[in-house]
């Protein structure tokens, strides 16, 4: 999906105010509204991304989203979840003409329930090992009481008195922009062209109602930060017999105090002696499979990356396995004891502390020898 600029579509500053948004929407929306303009494809175009953009930047979560970025549609589903388009045109005729709808055909028909999102937080061991979590949430479902008919049970439904059933209506009005005469969906029934009698109490007569959901998802090992997991049917019920949307999982991976990690490799620090490090030590280092003996060679230099292969993550689709690896710090003694020292100096007189120096000037001086 290409990006666009809203800003750009309502012609304003990035930094425009509030009001001068919503001004600069009247006057475009105005300018090139489909039932006042010669050229209807063109406008209703162009009516369609000046909607797109207000419903966006009058809304100042969307406009944050936005600005970070770049579009909105990188949530659940992509950028129909807003409702961009149909919402947009009725919004416009809201303004002009009250609450009526255009496109009865359209807003009649079955319609499927939205996407919901979730955001779960996870630490590092659970997205190492896999885990399942007990989630909670609101959510609009089918009311049991009427079945997602909207009539209260025993109550009849009745063939609209408004619009003898169908649902849409011829509206001509008088506008600052002359006479307009407007197709429209039935403001009695929707444009469903039937009523009930007697409106479902439990949803008073919406069909749908807000309930509390608790959920187990089970989160694969392997998962990292920003991964997600869809669940299907499991976002809001329908309208008229539309299918559920789904309920998406955002997964954020907490920081870990120990481990860093990239990918399905990860990374740890651990401090060692400078005698390991000349002589060379078994150590224990730690993963996230517990503790795992590694062989420090003799000679190990401060700042050495060691490399536990296929001790990382776990991949989501198969058995591979990420490298762990493990960056030396040497511990130089700040506090000795006076037979420490002496050692110490016994050794630097023994020449032991010249060799690795003269050692590293070879290297220096290779370093700058001209080939
Ligand atoms: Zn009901
Ligand atoms: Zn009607």
């Amino acid at each position: 999906m290409p990006t666009k600029d809203y800003y750009e579509t309502l012609g304003i500053a990035r930094d425009a105010s509030g009001e001068e948004i919503k001004q600069a929407y009247r006057s475009l929306a105005r300018k090139h509204h489909p039932d006042v303009s010669d050229d209807k494809s063109v406008a209703e175009h162009r009516f369609k991304e000046i909607n797109e953009a207000y419903e966006v930047l009058s809304d100042p979560n969307k406009r944050a989203q936005y600005d970070r970025f770049g579009s909105v549609g990188n949530g659940a589903g992509g950028a129909s979840d807003f409702g961009f388009g149909q919402a947009g045109f009725g919004d416009i005729f809201d303004m002009f003409f009250g609450n009526v709808r255009p496109n009865a055909a359209r807003r009649s028909g079955p319609q499927r329930g939205s996407d919901l999102r979730y955001d779960l937080e996870i630490s590092l061991e659970e997205a190492f090992s896999g885990t399942t979590k007990e989630i909670s949430f609101t959510h609009l479902a089918q009311c049991e009481t009427c079945k997602g008919t909207c009539a209260q049970p025993g109550s009849l439904i009745v063939s609209c008195p408004q619009c003898n059933g169908s649902g849409i209506m011829r509206v001509a009005r008088q506008t600052p922009l002359g006479q307009i005469v407007t197709q429209m969906t039935c403001s009695r029934c929707a444009g469903e062209g039937h009523t009930v009698q007697q409106p479902c109490e439990a949803c008073e007569g919406r069909g749908r109602r807000e309930i509390e959901r608790k959920l187990s998802v089970k989160v694969p090992a392997g998962v990292d930060d920003g991964s997600r997991i869809r669940i299907a049917g499991n976002g809001e019920a329908g309208i008229r017999g539309g299918p559920a949307g789904d309920l998406y999982v955002y997964l954020g991976v907490a920081a870990h105090p120990l481990f860093n990690r990239d990918g399905m490799d990860t990374y740890v620090d651990i401090p060692v002696r400078f005698p390991q490090a000349a002589l060379g030590a078994a150590l224990s280092v730690p993963t996230l499979e517990g503790e795992l003996p590694m062989t420090l060679p003799p000679g190990t230099q401060p700042g050495t990356v060691l490399r536990m292969k296929g001790k990382g993550m776990p991949s989501v689709r198969g058995a591979q396995r990420g490298d762990h690896h493990v960056t030396v710090h040497v511990m130089v003694p700040t506090k000795m004891n006076k037979r420490q020292r002496d050692m110490l100096e016994e050794y630097a007189n023994a020449g032991g502390d010249e060799i690795e120096e003269r050692s590293f000037f070879d290297r220096v001086k290779d370093a700058f020898r001209p080939e």
